[in-house]
């Protein structure tokens, strides 16, 4: 299917497409898949067949992106072209960020989480496991070995512009910006790790913590952002920091059947903090002096994301192929192609 050579020394920012397949809910309903992604790095939102009413948003509409992947990319290809050239990076004491993107269901979690259960095969494993393993593999090669590198992991939630440890119960943590810009999440458990298992276990404890821990429980891990950090320390000082996020669906309060206040100012604050980071990114992509960090919490807490010579980032915009997303997914692509 994919013809990708490996791919080149990163670019400081790399924007991603993956579309997942079809469910099985998706099959029963006999949806349409509208997207296909020729295999040129194009993307494209072909008109169905089958006549449909909602072929307004479906006008043969071509997204150009750094890499698409169609339904048949395993975790392990999406890495090897969007995370795994970062990893570099944070030895060369710089930041690496991956984010997830994309309408709740589309595969972001799926993504960055694979199956955590998994000591199971690579293909099975998201990208924390994947790049928690490529870490360990650099930190053992000899020309890292004598830098007296420590690993540690991070792992919180930001939610309603709120920032919760989930390592640490849940604890509720303060924000802090001191007089040289630095951004400090007063409390952040940073957990010191000797392993790929090691890193796997703290995700686990994490994730339960994530959708386990409120009692609105599954809604809630949909409308946070969760940031998984491996952060490198050199005598204690702070040396690289790749940063793993899952972000919060983006798709809007409208197709909430419960559209109480709560959702609606739970809906403004994601929508607030996706815009800040559409803002960031662009200006990390123009090498622009402005980085509007301060627009919400997440870009925030990830200020050392976009400053420095040494920062990377990548996005993946997740898709979902069927007719019924279909203006979600155009969201996504603009999103996307927005940021580049
Ligand atoms: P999100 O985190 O964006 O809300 P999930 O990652 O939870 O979405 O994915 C929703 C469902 O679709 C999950 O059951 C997941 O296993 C499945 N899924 C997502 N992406 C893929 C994929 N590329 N291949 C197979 N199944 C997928
Ligand atoms: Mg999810």
């Amino acid at each position: 299917p994919m013809s990708l050579s490996d791919p080149v020394k990163p670019h400081r920012l790399c924007v991603c497409v993956r579309k997942r397949p079809l469910n099985k809910k998706e099959l029963a309903k006999k949806e349409i898949d509208v997207v296909t992604i020729p295999g040129n790095g194009a993307l494209l939102l072909h008109e169905p067949k089958q006549k449909v009413d909602l072929t307004k948003y479906l006008e043969n509409q071509t997204f150009h992106f750094d890499y698409s992947f169609d339904e048949d990319a395993t975790n392990d290809l999406v890495y090897r072209f969007t995370a795994k050239p970062l990893v570099k990076t944070i030895f060369e004491g710089g930041m690496a960020t991956c984010f997830a993107y994309g309408q709740t269901g589309s595969g972001k979690t799926h993504t960055m989480g694979g199956d955590f259960s998994g000591k199971s095969q690579n293909s099975s494993k998201g990208i924390y496991a994947l790049a928690a393993q490529d870490v360990f593999t650099l930190l053992k090669q000899k020309r890292y070995a004598d830098m007296d590198l420590c690993p540690y992991v991070t792992f919180f939630e930001i939610y309603n512009g709120k920032v919760f440890d989930l390592l640490n119960k849940k604890a509720k943590l303060r924000v802090l910006e001191d007089e040289k810009q630095q951004v400090n999440v007063v409390g952040l458990q940073e957990v010191p790790v000797s392993s790929v298992d090691d890193v796997i276990k703290m995700i686990e404890k994490g994730s339960a913590c994530r959708t386990s821990g409120q009692t609105f429980a599954n809604a809630s891990s949909s409308r946070s952002h969760a940031v998984l950090q491996v952060i490198l320390r050199q005598r204690n000082f702070l040396y690289g920091k790749f940063s793993l996020v899952d972000l919060a669906g983006n798709e809007r309060g409208t197709d909430v059947s419960n559209n109480d206040r709560h959702t609606i100012v739970e809906t403004a604050e994601i929508n607030r903090s996706l815009l800040a980071l559409k803002e960031c990114i662009r200006s990390l992509g123009q090498n622009s002096e402005h980085i509007p960090f301060r627009m919400s919490k997440l870009t925030q807490v990830l200020r050392d994301s976009f400053i420095g010579e040494n920062s990377r980032t990548c996005m993946i915009a997740m898709i979902s192929p069927g007719m019924g997303s279909c203006e979600y997914t155009l969201n996504t692509l603009r999103y996307a192609n927005r940021v580049k």
